[in-house]
């Protein structure tokens, strides 16, 4: 039996004061709140589907003010001395200590994740400043031994002004994902958040000066895709372009970029396979399972959404599977007890209903879910979901569905497995459970994956690098590889030799 919770009263107000008080919330640019000057736009609470605030879209001229302060507070960034960059990263990962119970909060509240999951993300946010503080102050160049008479050096520089675009699935998390790298490596960063869930973004904002952060080294734009999303990425002072979202958005928005010669990094979606041999410790797999695809209610890039299990344990693996899922408790977000909230949106969750649909139409069995849980008549609940019988042809397992619904695989060896793996336009990530070691490395080896775990799934760490194979994108955030896609180095020629030889011209007499 499901044990899904009634929902609690919700106090907007009381999430959105500690960082906004009774201004009114625009973008954050140079320090301080912008009014948007374009349409108004609703937030809406996942949990009720209703709408608890009305923004302004920033529109082109915000933008454009909030370019030019991000370039003048690059400069400043840029002047300061590396130690001292990296100490005001560090206050700014104290600053969100400091503020993880508000912070957490306004996400569960705004974005309706789980307050059990905001915690940990907040916390992680915290760490990627602290983290990369470290780096601050450890990045330099190197003395090239070249075969002439010059001193080669070469300088990591930043780009200046980076242009983010993240989606609403995991907003706190993935700003500080991508300001943190950003702004140790000497760029300001101009964020612009999704449009349904930019409150947090914006808090980082505000806790950034408080760490004494100059102005203009992050601005969080609060606005649409269409109208701000386009300027900021194709304005003439953005250098680099970071998207993080679908690959059908990440291919218009480096198309976009690419009218300026501006580089990206995407970071999209992915369709990650899952494994399971029979001689896994099943009961750890089937836990494995669930945190893959139902953590997040499925909506994260990395989720195992399809599972692929060796036919000699199904039926007992999917037993244990039903009956999980048949047990996690989907409900209110405020509640600590919840493990699975709310799709974020309304049409993500008309997405992920027609795909459950399709997928039984098209032969698939509707072993768990599929249903909304008791007591959630409002809002975009969904129980977790298991299709079995699935074929890997099947939309379900071709298209990221992006909510907690499972499409279960069958597969006779290794080299099957690794082939419907690797049958996907996708490679962000994969797992493989078993107990056999040899094994383990060879499907770790063989699957096209950017991230894979083996007895394990969906650790992700800012030391770490993460990005994808394919669809999923190119370039790679966190970890010292995150490092290196926000700086360029400039190579430098010193002339060392008394004499130098002419190799062209006439020396004047
Ligand atoms: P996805 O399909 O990737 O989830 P969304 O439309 O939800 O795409 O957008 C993800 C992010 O990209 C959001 O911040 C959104 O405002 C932004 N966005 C969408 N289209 C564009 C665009 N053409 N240019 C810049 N940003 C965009």
């Amino acid at each position: 039996m499901s044990s899904d919770s009634k929902m609690m009263a919700r106090d907007y107000h009381k999430a959105l004061a500690p960082f906004f008080g009774s201004d009114e919330i625009g973008s954050w640019v140079n320090g301080a709140m912008m009014p948007g000057r374009g349409d108004m736009f609703d937030l809406i609470d996942p949990a009720t589907g209703k709408a608890f605030l009305t923004l302004k879209d920033a529109g082109a001229d915000v933008v454009d003010a909030a370019m030019q302060a991000a370039s003048a507070g690059q400069k400043v960034w840029w002047g300061m001395t590396a130690a001292e960059r990296g100490r005001i990263m560090w206050r700014i990962g104290q600053q969100v200590r400091d503020h993880l119970d508000q912070l957490a909060l306004l996400e569960t509240v705004t974005a309706g994740k789980p307050i059990r999951d905001t915690k940990v993300e907040v916390l992680k946010v915290a760490e990627m400043f602290e983290y990369y503080a470290g780096w601050a102050d450890k990045l330099h160049g190197d003395v090239i031994p070249v075969p002439t008479s010059h001193l080669n050096y070469t300088r990591p520089e930043p780009y200046g002004v980076v242009t983010q675009i993240t989606p609403w699935n995991a907003p706190i998390f993935t700003a500080g994902w991508q300001l943190a790298p950003a702004l140790c490596t000497g760029n300001a960063a101009v964020l612009k958040p999704s449009e349904m869930t930019p409150l947090t973004s914006l808090a980082l904002g505000v806790l950034s000066k408080k760490a004494g952060l100059p102005d203009g080294v992050i601005t969080v734009l609060t606005g649409l895709g269409a109208t701000t999303g386009v300027a900021a990425t194709t304005h003439d002072v953005t250098r680099k372009v970071v998207f993080v979202g679908s690959p059908r958005t990440g291919a218009i928005i480096a198309a976009q970029a690419a009218q300026n010669i501006v580089p990206c990094v995407l970071e999209l979606g992915g369709k990650s396979a899952n494994i399971v041999f029979g001689d896994a410790d099943l009961k750890r797999a089937v836990l494995g399972a669930q945190a893959a695809i139902f953590s997040g209610a499925g909506q994260s890039c990395v989720a195992g959404s399809r599972l692929l299990v060796q036919r000699n344990v199904m039926d007992r693996f999917l037993d244990m599977l039903v009956d999980g899922a048949n047990r996690i408790p989907v409900g209110d977000p405020m509640d600590s007890a919840t493990q699975i909230g709310p799709i974020n949106n309304d049409a993500q969750y008309q997405t992920v209903r027609r795909l459950v649909a399709a997928g039984q139409k098209e032969g698939a069995e509707l072993l768990a879910g599929g249903v909304r849980p008791e007591g959630c008549e409002e809002g975009y609940f969904l129980r977790p979901t298991v299709l079995g019988n699935v074929r890997n042809d099947m939309a379900i397992a071709r298209e990221e569905i992006f909510g907690p619904v499972v499409s279960v695989i069958p597969f006779d060896d290794e080299a099957e497995a690794v082939a419907i793996a690797n049958d996907s336009k996708f490679g962000l990530a994969g797992a493989v459970w078993t107990q056999s070691v040899d094994r383990a490395h060879r499907v770790a080896a063989n699957v096209r994956a950017g991230t894979f775990w083996i007895n394990s799934y969906k650790t992700i760490n800012v030391m770490s690098p993460f990005g994808g194979f394919g669809a999923s994108g190119y370039g790679r955030s966190s970890g010292k590889e995150g490092l290196m896609e926000y700086m360029q180095p400039k190579s430098v020629w010193t002339e060392t030799a008394a004499n130098p030889p002419a190799a062209f011209g006439y020396a004047p007499e």
